[in-house]
């Protein structure tokens, strides 16, 4: 019978100190690894472009001619903003025919560019030699 208490004293022991042995190796590795990758992982390759808009080089507005004289009038391209942001995607690159703003000008007025349908950006065209 007090064998049989002892053998039960022994594992317990052991398991204890296997126990405590193992969190304390969990102490230890924790500040080990230094965790480099937090958030950048997320958008791997985009390139990100400041772009200043071209019609009123950047100022948001354009000056016009009037009846009164000439007067300020908020620049149609880039809505007043004077410029953009653009993010291109991995594999593409700012549209040629909008220069990434996404609108062109017709006669009257600004629309949807067609070649990029309003992106910015377009799908890079065929690299040779690589
Ligand atoms: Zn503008
Ligand atoms: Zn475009």
């Amino acid at each position: 019978m007090t064998r049989a208490i002892w053998i039960v004293g022994l594992i317990g022991l052991a398991a204890m100190i296997l126990f405590l042995a193992t969190d304390t190796d969990d102490d230890k590795d924790e500040p080990a690894p230094p965790t480099p990758l937090p958030l950048p992982e997320r958008k791997p390759g985009f390139t990100v472009e400041n772009l200043q808009c071209p019609v009123c080089e950047g100022y948001g507005y354009i000056m016009e001619e009037a009846r009164t004289g000439a007067r300020r009038r908020i620049c149609q391209l880039c809505a007043g903003k004077g410029g953009k942001v653009l993010r291109i995607p991995p594999g593409n690159v700012r549209c040629p025919n909008c220069q990434g703003f996404g609108r062109t000008r017709t006669a009257k007025r600004y629309v949807v560019c067609l070649r990029c349908g309003g992106r910015g950006y377009v799908k890079q065209p065929f690299q040779p030699g690589e």
